[in-house]
């Protein structure tokens, strides 16, 4: 009796425990061989819409009639997807798309070390020369080529950074625009702009996009955002109607204009080039940036980003329902992310939570330990933070008899004692956290290559900033509002629906070269999205 009695203990425990564990694990899909080559789609076209929030597409699900409303209920749509990673700035974050690898691999961490590259200057335009020479490793444009040498690639966006890392290191077309208004590229890729790119730029579209006004799209009643709310547009510019033109701050990047423009040099660029006519599976890779324009200058919460966000999503349908009368339909596989979220003005948050949020301010704090510094005889800028990392010139310390780490101690102690910040940690303690349950610790190793000598990392309470003038609604941090984005993956392969299972940003590069019958070159951290296929 007893005996029985132990059994049957014994298998509802068994039972109880493989059903906590099916719920922790969810169901992933099973992996399957590679599909026959002769039926790879010819063209994958790979959105990255900066700083676009999932939380937008359920906000105004029934306003979404265009080309995000189309891609979120026909494609696989990953609603509790990530870009994995501390640092959610729009280079690392862009880097990770097509590559499949944390920026702990691909070597960009951060905007200030993306792109910009004195010996690549513009061609055609003014502005910093770029190119991808940070750039480590390979990414999904390099696996096709290797596959077959006739595929090309395309990548076009409103930002250097936008355009240049998804492609990676590959001298692909990549262009994107530059004062005085026109779209370049670089001499890391030709010497001269090609006669599309030219006759594009000759019709001087930016010019009436300048003076026309940006009004709302549907009445003002399909809007539950106020419009008078002067924490936006520091205080100026915050009532529609809004002409670029009477902002040269912000100009033209911050009007859902900008994404037309970019997405008519896309779609002039695919018939220039000929992308996606097969028989090899060619990239179209489009960076929209008036999402993050907008969303810094309004915030997510205003009634410009809803504004915004519905006229992506009439340019986007726009742009598809051109694309597929150009290009069959059923050869064609789609992917839409970004390469960040936002987080609201702390003052709105505030009002809306009763919550505190800060705008954090290290300035008094590093400026202290930089005098200590000095008055050792040392170079006060052996001392660095920028975006929530401490970098410190150990050599530097040790000629001026300095102890390194009782200095990064006591900075640490005061940084951890600021108003809005949450924990400070050295790199090297992060490793020993549970990552599956510490998303900090997991999203600062992420972000980290070996090689970059940073002491300290500082992470901010969540809907906390770091302190900028002027004031912007900011992203960067590792809280989930800044790193949650839409994951969507639309085509034949793909079965339409929500998964609610957590996913990544570098879960695409692995899930494309599948459905496009390629091999990556090199280990990545993404896997494959076996639940996404029919
Ligand atoms: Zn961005």
């Amino acid at each position: 009796m007893t005996r029985i009695r132990s059994v049957l203990i014994l298998a509802f425990a068994l039972l109880a425990v493989a059903s906590v564990s099916a719920q922790r694990r969810p169901a992933q899909g099973t992996p399957r061989p590679l599909p026959d080559p002769a039926r790879a789609p010819t063209l994958v076209v790979f959105f990255t819409v900066d700083q676009l929030r999932p939380d937008y597409f359920d906000r105004w699900r029934t306003q979404l009639t265009g080309g995000l409303g189309r891609l979120a209920r026909g494609g696989a749509f990953y609603t509790n997807a990530f870009q994995d990673h501390a640092l959610t700035e729009t280079a690392p974050g862009h880097a990770t798309t097509m590559s499949g690898r944390f920026p702990r691999r691909t070597g960009i961490v951060r905007n200030s070390a993306g792109v910009q590259d004195p010996q690549q200057p513009l061609i055609g335009a003014r502005g910093a020369g770029a190119s991808p020479f940070r750039f480590r490793g390979t990414t999904l444009t390099d696996w096709l080529r290797t596959k077959n040498p006739r595929t090309r690639a395309l990548s076009v966006s409103g930002k250097d950074r936008g355009a240049i890392l998804p492609i990676g290191r590959d001298a692909q077309n990549v262009f994107w625009y530059a004062a005085p208004g026109v779209f370049t590229t670089s001499t890391y890729y030709g010497d001269t702009l090609p006669d599309w790119i030219r006759r594009f730029n000759e019709r001087r579209l930016p010019d009436s996009m300048m003076t026309r006004s940006w009004t709302l799209l549907m009445p003002d009643s399909a809007y539950a955002e106020p419009d008078s709310v002067p924490d936006e547009a520091n205080a100026r510019d915050f009532r529609f109607p809004h002409v670029a033109a009477n902002d040269p701050d912000w100009g033209l990047p911050a009007t859902p204009f900008y994404d037309e423009l970019t997405l008519g040099v896309a779609l002039e660029g695919l018939r220039a080039l000929e992308l996606g006519a097969g028989p090899q599976t060619d990239l179209l890779a489009i960076s929209l940036s008036a999402t993050d324009y907008v969303g810094h200058k309004y915030g997510p919460d205003s009634r410009e980003i809803h504004d915004q966000i519905l006229r992506l999503d009439r340019a986007l349908g726009a742009f598809l329902d051109s694309l597929f009368v150009l290009r069959d339909s059923t050869k064609v596989i789609i992917a839409l992310t970004a390469d960040h979220g936002v987080a609201s003005f702390p003052e709105v948050y505030a009002r809306r939570t009763g919550e505190q949020a800060f705008h954090v301010d290290v300035a008094p704090v590093v400026s202290r330990v930089r005098t200590q510094i000095a008055t050792r005889g040392a170079d006060s800028t052996a001392l660095q933070f920028e975006s929530g990392m401490v970098f410190l010139d150990r050599r530097a310390m040790t000629r001026a008899r300095i102890n390194s780490d009782s200095l990064l101690r006591a900075l640490a102690r005061s940084l951890a004692a600021l108003p809005g910040v949450a924990r400070v940690n050295r790199p090297s303690d992060l490793s020993m956290r549970d990552t599956t349950t510490d998303a900090m610790a997991r999203r600062w190793l992420h972000a980290i290559p070996p090689d970059l000598p940073v002491e300290l990392v500082v992470t901010v309470q969540p809907f906390s900033v770091w302190n900028t003038t002027p004031r912007y609604a900011e992203h960067g941090t590792p809280n989930d509002y800044d790193a949650h984005v839409p994951v969507i993956l639309y085509g034949p392969p793909f079965a339409p629906g929500r998964r609610t299972r957590p996913a990544r940003v570098v879960d695409l590069a692995p899930t494309l070269a599948w459905a496009t019958s390629t091999v990556p070159l090199e280990t990545l951290d993404g896997r494959v999205l076996w639940d996404a296929l029919r």
